[in-house]
């Protein structure tokens, strides 16, 4: 099977599109390396690419991405970690100020986890991934009057609130939050509606962000 066409014309659009504006850049970062003051952990989704949300630049984020923005915790051993890997040479190479953990709206992974379906089974991988997210669930407690969509949206940002939990258990991390080097944060995109959501530290709660401007596109 040839290479994919929707590659080869995506980058026959990026050579006159973004390579044509931020050359100089790519030269300059190459020569200097790269400096990111943000990184990012979000999910494997197609429709959640951070840096088509945030707009970023090249060099502009450190970029993780996994199934479900599942932040695993510390554990030191003799595995290999993926994301505790990228996580270490964002804070202690790269050195960034931020971490962001973006979640999603109609996530699957959270969807799955939730109604316990496909594609989760005993022997994949993907089941032993989402089991991560399991303290998110317990916090949300039982769906009650919610609705389902409801319901599973509250496990969604309670999935990003425990990755940023598990942040907190990575000790050169921690140490580095607690003297303000460092600034975690969680977010939460709507695919369906492009609204972002940040959440407020002191209240838990997920709050928009550019809403006049969020507004004003929808007004139109
Ligand atoms: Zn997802």
């Amino acid at each position: 099977m040839p290479f994919p066409e929707l590659l080869i014309q995506g980058y026959r659009a990026f050579l006159f599109s973004h390579l044509r504006r931020e050359q100089d850049r790519f030269r300059e970062l190459a020569e200097s390396g790269q400096s990111p003051e943000i990184m990012v952990i979000g999910c494997c989704d197609s429709r959640v690419s951070p840096e088509v949300i945030f707009d970023a630049r090249p060099g502009e984020l450190f970029v993780v991405r996994n199934i479900a923005n599942i932040v695993p915790p510390y554990q030191p051993d003799e595995r290999a970690h993926g994301v505790s890997a990228a996580l270490e040479f964002g804070f202690a190479a790269l050195k960034v100020k931020h971490i962001v953990v973006l979640g999603h709206a109609h996530c699957g992974g959270v969807k799955a986890f939730a109604e316990d379906t496909a594609p989760l089974t005993p022997s994949d991988f993907i089941g032993n991934w989402m089991r991560i997210m399991a303290p998110a669930m317990v916090k949300v407690g039982p769906r009650g009057t919610l609705s389902h969509a409801e319901y599973i949206a509250r496990l969604e940002q309670a999935n990003v609130a425990n990755s940023l939990e598990n942040l907190m258990t990575f000790p050169r991390l921690r140490s580095q939050v607690e003297r303000g080097a460092i600034a975690l944060h969680g977010a939460y995109f709507g695919v369906a509606t492009g609204e972002l959501l940040v959440r407020d530290e002191a209240s838990g709660q997920f709050l928009p962000i550019a809403a006049e401007d969020h507004a004003r596109l929808f007004a139109r």
